[in-house]
């Protein structure tokens, strides 16, 4: 009957959304070879969807049914899941929205939060496909973390929610000038630094800050870490010691995991689903279901008709108001700190990775209620610089002594620039050049983590 099937727990149904033109343009195929042979095997229903262009994923998670799905998960590089946060955002229900369990699957060339996600499970930095089996595991595993976002403001007054970094100067200009080498994969960056350093820019800026501790502002980055390790930094240490076996999976045949899954001859949808999420359906047939039901969502709410494919809301983002932050066409306010610089790059970064193999900020856990602030100024030489890159891969560059090289740990900042050209990015896309300025919101999204 109606009444025993909804008190039986059923399976978890997860949302999956393909961009297949991430990273080396081979999502789908490590989505059909990796991805759901595993998550079939743990019982989880599903729904895939392949986006078609930008900002699909950001639409399609604006109308969805919420209460249809146990997670969203991402299978790109970061800039979907920078979509979907910001789609969920838009909506008039966010508060409840932003709360979705969001997951990643690493299919794109720049993967920074999937890295932080193993990181902090306890396996060894990885790349390719054993980042995307460790990933995918742990998303099976299904438990959820608290996951911090971060306001930014930009001069045209735009908002929007960013779980990685702002970029500014060396680091924007290798993560966009790079973009042509997409081909290549995450070592796009590696090769976009060689050729940004044969012609160093460096950029003129006032950076504002709001230090997250009295007294830490112009300190050298060896103090923080020093404050840190002291336990005096209010950092919650994730579980970085856990071992696989711990999860219950096991790295060298990960089917171990879900041992007691009985492997099913047939895929047989389980009584306590419907079938449409524990089938895999093709982008096209999924898309035009869902489309179906967005549209008789929209007829039910009694909201205007629109052609699927179309932004059927007017793009407006909500959230909780920046109580840290003075408007950007007004001074910062008083508690704020202030230096200007001629810089060659400046990063606000909350993850601990900024790719798979930057390893940029070791300290830094998903709901710390931190911003990293990073500022390299200039009169660094080359080989410093290339030296302290070589290092970030594993995050041994504060053992480097650099008086040009800054960390402060932040709860908001702002960024003016003064050189007239230069880009900027958000979680890694260009958005307009000028002022932009962000805070910190503790724990208002949930992230994926296993
Ligand atoms: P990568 O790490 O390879 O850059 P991303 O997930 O960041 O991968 O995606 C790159 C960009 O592609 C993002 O700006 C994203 O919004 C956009 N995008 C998503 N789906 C599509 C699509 N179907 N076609 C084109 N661009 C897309
Ligand atoms: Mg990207």
């Amino acid at each position: 009957t109606e009444i025993s099937r909804s008190l039986l727990p059923r399976p978890r149904r997860l949302l999956l959304l393909l961009n297949p033109f991430g990273g080396k343009g081979n999502a789908l195929q490590w989505c059909q070879n990796h991805i759901l042979p595993m998550i079939t095997e743990a019982d989880i229903g599903f729904n895939l969807i392949q986006t078609e262009r930008q900002n699909h994923a950001r639409e399609l998670v604006q109308n969805i049914n919420l209460a249809e799905w146990d997670g969203i998960v991402s299978i790109s590089g970061d800039g979907l899941l920078y979509e979907v946060i910001n789609g969920l955002m838009e909506r008039p229900d966010w508060e409840e929205a932003i709360k979705m369990p969001l997951g990643i699957l690493p299919c794109g060339s720049g993967n920074a939060v999937a890295a932080a996600i193993n990181f902090r499970a306890g396996f060894e930095q990885t790349l390719g496909q054993e980042l995307l089996t460790n990933c995918t595991l742990l998303l099976c595993h299904g438990a959820v973390t608290p996951l911090d976002l971060v306001s930014v403001t930009t001069a045209s007054g735009s908002r929007s929610f960013s779980f990685l970094s702002v970029a500014w100067g060396f680091i924007s200009d290798v993560d966009i000038e790079s973009e042509k080498f997409r081909h290549i994969g995450p070592a796009r960056f590696t090769l976009g630094t060689m050729v940004r350093l044969a012609s160093l820019n460096t950029y003129r800026g006032r950076l504002s800050y709001l230090p997250a501790l009295e007294g830490t502002a112009h300190r050298p980055i060896l103090r923080s870490i020093t404050m840190a390790a002291n336990g005096s930094l209010p950092f919650q240490h994730g579980p970085l010691h856990r071992t696989v076996s711990d999860l219950g999976l096991c790295k060298e045949r990960h089917a171990l995991c879900f041992q007691e899954v009985e492997p099913a001859d047939e895929p047989t949808p389980s009584p306590s689903s419907p079938p449409s999420s524990s089938s895999f359906h093709s982008s096209s047939f999924s898309f035009e279901n869902l489309s179906e039901e967005l549209v008789a969502d929209r007829r039910e709410a009694g909201l205007p008709m629109s052609a699927p494919g179309v932004s059927l809301s007017p793009r407006q983002v909500h959230g909780p108001p920046d109580e840290f932050l003075a408007p950007l066409d007004q001074p910062v306010p008083k508690s704020w700190v202030t230096v200007e610089e001629d810089f060659v790059s400046v990063l606000a970064i909350y993850q601990s990775h900024l790719g798979a193999d930057l390893f940029m900020a070791p300290f830094a856990c998903f709901n710390d209620g931190l911003i990293h602030l990073f500022y390299i100024k200039a009169g660094i030489s080359r080989a410093a610089l290339i030296r302290l890159f070589l290092a970030t891969e594993k995050g041994t560059h504060f053992d480097i002594e650099c008086p040009h090289f800054i960390h402060i740990p932040v709860r908001a900042f702002r960024i003016e620039p003064l050189t007239r050209k230069g880009i900027l990015t958000i979680d890694g896309e260009r958005v307009e050049y000028g002022p932009i300025q962000g805070q910190i919101h503790h724990s208002v999204a949930n992230l994926i983590t296993g």
